[in-house]
């Protein structure tokens, strides 16, 4: 609480190009991200997979490393939701994970003001690392909400897979909240999602984080939920507890009491989460790029949720009662078009090494 934001723009009053800077960061990244996997790597092979396994219902291992069993589809429509990006086949999550999701879409028309979500990616069929974009979301219990609201129809599966993101920020801003585009509404929608009792971390932009941090005047209870990181200016990130029960899910330690207003989002205003990586020295070896993430990286299990036996269909893991709707499939995902916004950043990390913990 004690450290100004006045002062933390002080500090960083001098790189008016911050956004440059951060731009060009996000470049490098889309270029490590839109490797084509090899085949046989644990992206390649969980991305290949086009129905979830039978069986009960278990996420295994860590949000960014790890994989599920008995996942269920959400519904591409709801009265309340609707899903986008169908050809991705990131439909897919834990059941716990998509009743949230239910229950959230109709709380938010009832005491957000809103008119219905939009969802975007929630898992691959048997979770797993993603062919592209996303480094977590791997065992569904990660979810990705649009700040754009629900059109009052259906949208087409293609004007699904074509809407573009709208950000929340001002362009050529350094981290400032649009208030053209930033409603109260929006806020309500946040703290409506941070109150469920089973949702652990709500990922946004620190712009946004600021903004609630600065406007937010009803409960701060949960405000220490809403957790700042790179990109999640178009869209934010519920990730939910490991359910009770869930032996092989390896938990995140909880987010530090208080409502995060504090030295953790001030942080995201110094130059640091955005300096570019520093250049090799002259003569030395260029670093090799990281390894790919191999199924034997993955906790134990996971070899074997690739080679379960898939459910029927998807209409027959599809949640809730089949729907008309539900028939609205575009294309199956061999090769998922990849967001900009999304390819740009990672969902956790890069995390510097000498700062706070700000997960
Ligand atoms: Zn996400």
């Amino acid at each position: 609480m004690a450290f100004g934001f006045a002062q933390a723009f002080r500090t960083f009053g001098k790189l008016a190009l911050a956004g440059a800077i951060g731009a060009s960061l996000a470049a490098g990244d889309v270029g490590a991200e839109q490797k084509t996997p090899s085949p046989g790597s644990a992206k390649a092979l969980f991305g290949g997979a086009s129905l979830p396994t039978q069986g009960p219902a278990q996420p295994i291992g860590f949000y960014a490393k790890g994989c599920m069993t008995g996942a269920m589809a959400l519904p591409t429509d709801g009265p309340t939701w609707q899903a986008m990006r169908l050809s991705r086949n990131r439909r897919w999550g834990n059941p716990a994970m998509i009743a949230l999701l239910e229950r959230f879409s109709q709380d938010a028309v009832r005491y957000a003001g809103w008119p219905g979500i939009l969802v975007g990616d929630i898992a691959q069929p048997r979770g797993g690392p993603m062919l592209n974009g996303h480094s977590s979301h791997q065992i569904g219990l990660d979810a990705d909400i649009w700040f754009t609201p629900m059109p009052a129809r259906s949208m087409t599966a293609k004007e699904r897979e074509d809407l573009p993101f709208t950000s929340m920020l001002q362009k050529n801003k350094f981290l400032t909240v649009n208030p053209k585009v930033w409603t109260e509404s929006r806020a309500r929608l946040l703290m409506l999602a941070a109150s469920y009792p089973e949702v652990e971390r709500i990922f946004v932009n620190p712009a946004i984080k600021k903004k609630m941090c600065d406007t937010w005047t009803g409960d701060r209870t949960n405000l220490g939920k809403l957790r700042p990181i790179y990109g999640h200016d178009s869209h934010f990130h519920i990730r939910m507890k490991c359910p009770p029960g869930a032996a092989g899910c390896t938990p995140q330690a909880p987010v530090a009491s208080g409502d995060g207003c504090d030295k953790s989002l001030a942080y995201w205003f110094t130059p640091a989460p955005w300096a570019p990586a520093k250049p090799p020295k002259p003569g030395a070896k260029p670093p090799k790029p990281p390894r790919e993430v191999m199924v034997s990286d993955l906790p134990k299990a996971c070899a074997a949720v690739l080679d379960a036996a898939s459910v029927a269909s998807m209409q027959a893991a599809t949640y809730g009662a089949p729907s008309a709707a539900s028939a609205l499939v575009a294309s199956p995902a061999t090769a998922p078009a990849a967001d900009a916004e999304e390819d740009m950043l990672p969902d956790v990390g890069p995390l510097p090494n000498d700062k706070p913990t700000i997960q």
